[in-house]
């Protein structure tokens, strides 16, 4: 019952902040470092979201607000909200790092119900920016049956030439088949095979095999996950470029980004 009301008092949280000018929703910015190079090449936005309760402001995970968000339609306004944010702060930072990249989460909700390809096409034009500047990231749950609202969405994709990123990768049972069935920019391995690189033969060998299979069909590697100097030698090691993980930086908000990056 307890949860009930709390699943209740959040919805109710959530519905009012978006009315109010998103008030309590704030975006953080994770650095998407070149491992080879040191150089920064872009961030991933990821939502935040606190309320006001009789203790303070509580800060409330996105593991735990999102599913809500999606099951009440909400996302839609709230990624939009978010998409723009992103543009905006991709824009200022390529004023310092010209090529600079953000990547931005969208689920499945925002393509069956909304038209996050319009938000999308409008965010990267309100901000004069370089279609393949704003990435596109998805789980492979979200299109596991290739319905023609997503087949629609990627073609859009394509047609414009925004990169699409395959998120989580390696937690979804069909995988490889999607990797072969669809045109891809990057391939997000999932943080789970990253935990213990090093440690087990399995971790080890499946991202080395990803790395080799997603170079023979021009497709980029991104590591999630990656908090310790030992983790970054074994990745850098096996050639892979792109690294996002506790190591390089965790998720800040945009002052301290700037704060970190730009001086
Ligand atoms: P995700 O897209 O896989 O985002 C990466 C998550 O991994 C983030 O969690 C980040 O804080 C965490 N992470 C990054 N590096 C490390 C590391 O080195 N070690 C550990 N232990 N964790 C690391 P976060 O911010 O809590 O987000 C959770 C999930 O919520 C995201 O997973 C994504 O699925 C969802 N999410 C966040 N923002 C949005 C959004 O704007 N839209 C949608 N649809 N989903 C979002
Ligand atoms: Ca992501
Ligand atoms: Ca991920």
């Amino acid at each position: 019952y307890e949860v009930f009301l709390r699943k209740g008092r959040i919805i109710a949280t959530l519905r009012n902040a978006i009315v109010n000018h998103y008030d309590g929703f704030e975006v953080y910015y994770q650095p998407i470092v070149d491992c080879q190079s040191e150089q920064i090449i872009g961030a991933e936005a990821l939502m935040r979201f606190s309320m006001i309760t009789e203790e303070g402001r509580e800060f409330v995970s996105p593991m735990e607000f999102i599913p809500l968000l999606e099951e009440t339609g909400l996302i839609i306004p709230a990624g939009r909200y978010i998409l723009n944010e992103a543009a905006a702060m991709c824009c200022e930072m390529q004023k310092y790092i010209p090529d600079f990249r953000m990547n931005v989460n969208v689920s499945y909700v925002q393509i069956l119900q909304g038209n996050v390809e319009r938000d999308i096409l409008d965010a990267i034009q309100k901000y004069s920016l370089q279609p393949e500047c704003l990435c596109v990231e998805m789980t492979e749950s979200g299109f596991m049956d290739m319905t023609p609202s997503f087949c629609k969405f990627r073609k859009t994709l394509d047609k414009n030439g925004i990169p699409f990123v395959i998120d989580d990768f390696g937690t979804g049972y069909s995988s490889l088949n999607h990797i072969r069935e669809m045109p891809l920019d990057v391939i997000k391995i999932d943080r789970c095979f990253i935990e213990h690189l090093g440690e087990d033969d399995f971790s080890n060998a499946f991202v080395r095999m990803v790395s080799e299979l997603a170079n023979a069909i021009n497709v980029r590697v991104c590591v999630e996950g990656v908090e310790t100097k030992r983790q970054r030698d074994i990745v850098k090691k096996m050639g892979i470029r792109m690294i996002q993980g506790f190591f390089y930086g965790k998720p800040m908000k945009i002052e301290e980004f700037e704060k970190k990056y730009l001086i």
